[in-house]
């Protein structure tokens, strides 16, 4: 069944008016010399379409544009082709979004959010909204946390968890994408890096030397498709049980 609403006619959109709404949210952002620039929106997007699945839902179109990169979690915005958002556009950006769907009289809305640095504003407009639409449910969350223990210490067997700043083209996001779009991926130009001192405060402008000039924060070694499966299923499995939980 068509669950992507960009496929739909508004007929077909209007029969689902009392599923669940899944948005997911992306970046436009470097993610080292071996992923493309749309790692977050591929993976983001791929949660939903399986989610929805699961909770007879429907996927919006993806938010592809995200809050800037941070030098610690992203790389930061001194490589080309990481195109960053204000975070007062992004959070009136998922406002707008959020609210046309309830406009059309949807009442539980799922964010599924793919990029480290979106989540505060995202929540700002959930927040927002919540208070106009108290009958609304809004669920967010953020892929990585809703990974279980099991999933985890299968994925890092070989290699240590880095945290989740830090993990940024590496295991877990080259092994999604490998697994939702491997055609995308370029494992030959992988190359082995990661940042040399974690700083424990913020400033700027950001020092360039403190991220490694490939943008890979992290290694991405013994990444694979059959882990991007692994997490995929792992992950959606989680969202699933707090979306029966909560609508
Ligand atoms: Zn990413």
């Amino acid at each position: 069944m068509e669950r992507r609403i960009q496929a739909m006619t508004w007929k077909d959109f209007e029969r689902f008016k009392d599923a669940a709404v899944i948005v997911p949210i992306g970046s436009t952002e470097q993610h080292g010399p071996h992923l493309p620039l749309s790692v977050d929106a591929i993976i983001s997007t791929g949660l939903a379409e399986m989610i929805a699945e699961k909770i007879n839902g429907i996927v919006a179109p993806t938010i592809h544009y995200g809050y800037k990169s941070a030098p610690l979690s992203g790389g930061g915005p001194i490589f080309p082709g990481t195109i960053d958002l204000n975070g007062i556009t992004l959070m009136s950006l998922v406002k707008d979004v959020l609210e046309e769907f309830i406009r059309d009289g949807m009442k539980k809305i799922l964010v599924v959010n793919g990029h480290y640095e979106n989540e505060a504003f995202i929540l700002e407009a959930i927040d927002l909204l919540s208070r106009q639409y108290p009958d609304v449910k809004f669920v967010e969350a953020s892929w990585w946390d809703q990974i279980s223990e099991e999933a985890m210490a299968k994925v890092f067997d070989k290699v240590e968890f880095p945290g989740w700043a830090l993990e940024h083209a590496a295991i877990a996001e080259t092994s999604l994408t490998l697994y939702f779009a491997p055609e995308l991926v370029h494992m030959d130009r992988l190359v082995e890096d990661g940042v040399k001192e974690v700083l424990t405060y913020h400033v700027y402008p950001a020092p360039k030397e403190i991220v490694p000039e490939t943008g890979l924060l992290a290694t991405a070694r013994t990444s694979s498709a059959e882990k991007g499966k692994l997490l995929a299923e792992d992950i959606t499995k989680n969202y699933v049980k707090v979306a029966l939980k909560e609508f």
